[in-house]
């Protein structure tokens, strides 16, 4: 099948930034893929990897690649561009949507996102945060799941001090999620894992070593339920491996419809997981949140609610998303 690929350039900005010990998340920059058949089907993906060099590098494979190509020329590269995850879910995303014209037809299922876990904003008082939010829980549904990214270089909170406030204030059907981003030390894990070992509301601590201390993350994953994040896709084979919670950032992971056959698994504890994506990316993001949570393991996926702006760039509709960029 003949087939030609057009890309264009977005970007947009948080509502507010996003504050980790890895550094300022504000602006998202990416591409939107467009690759059509000689019918003039479109299949629609995007690329936005967090690394700047590897937007970079996904244009030169693009551009190796070139605009006149084949489904089977791109289903060849896709096995090689390994550590483009961003590029093969963008290429894997558009083909996916022209395999629904003929081969399969996977029906895009919609995820209501105030039952993901909360993101607490990173520059403000998370005590504050988490009243405010128990108190719009009372009022309406949501999750009762909170993400608090701590290790955070920018301010002077006392972490520990508040991770004590925390667990005074926090109801006992909720749960809660830290996440140093591979930023603590083994000594510093060790401490948190000491003070959180019997604590039923801790639902896992996310990549508390730097990605590469595989080792340690192994280590204390026997004390503690340790969730790995950024290892993962530094070294993809430990998805295969790791037992226990797998953050999985679908834009940044790779081609999504291998990712929708890992769910589908039985054992999987697979939480899909936002890395800030237009609606095109959005509609994968939002389909493999549902199919998670039908799992045997379901648990919120993380969305963060809120977090990207209200515009045509973020509709459910592909076409519109193309224009508006
Ligand atoms: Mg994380």
């Amino acid at each position: 099948m003949k087939l030609i690929i057009n890309f264009k350039p977005f970007s947009f900005q948080l509502t507010r930034q996003l504050i980790t010990s890895k550094g300022i998340i504000h602006n998202k920059v990416g591409l939107l893929l467009q690759i059509k058949d000689s019918d003039g089907n479109c299949g629609w993906g995007e690329v936005s990897p967090i690394e700047k060099n590897e937007l970079k590098k996904s244009i030169e494979s693009l551009d190796f690649i070139g605009r006149q190509t084949t489904k089977d020329s791109i289903e060849n590269y896709l096995c090689e561009l390994q550590g483009l995850g961003a590029l093969t879910f963008g290429l894997g995303a558009s083909l996916a949507d022209l395999e629904n014209l003929t081969i399969r037809k996977l029906d895009f299922e919609g995820f209501d996102i105030t039952k993901s876990a909360y993101l607490l904003p990173t520059d403000i008082d998370p005590l504050e945060s988490i009243f405010n939010y128990i108190d719009r829980l009372n009022e309406k549904n949501g999750s009762c799941t909170i993400k608090w990214k701590v290790s955070n270089q920018e301010n002077n909170f006392k972490e520990e001090k508040i991770l004590q406030k925390i667990l005074d204030i926090l109801p006992k059907n909720f749960k809660i999620r830290i996440d140093p981003n591979g930023g603590w030390s083994r000594q510093k894990a060790q401490e948190w894992s000491s003070e959180l070992k019997n604590e039923p509301r801790l639902e896992w601590i996310e990549q508390p070593l730097p990605s590469k201390d595989i080792e340690g993350l192994f280590s204390l994953a026997n004390q503690i339920p340790i969730a790995l994040d950024e290892s993962l896709v530094e070294f993809p084979y430990l998805r295969k491996i790791w037992k226990s919670w797998q953050i999985r950032r679908p834009a940044l992971d790779g081609d999504p419809r291998l990712l929708l056959k890992e769910i589908e698994q039985e054992d999987s504890q697979t939480v899909i997981s936002t890395a800030f994506e237009t609606g095109i990316g959005r509609r994968w993001i939002n389909h493999l949140a549902a199919r998670q949570v039908k799992g045997k393991n379901p648990c919120a996926p993380g969305l963060a609610p809120g977090w990207c702006p209200k515009s045509p760039l973020f509709s459910n509709n592909p076409k519109l998303v193309w224009e508006a960029a």
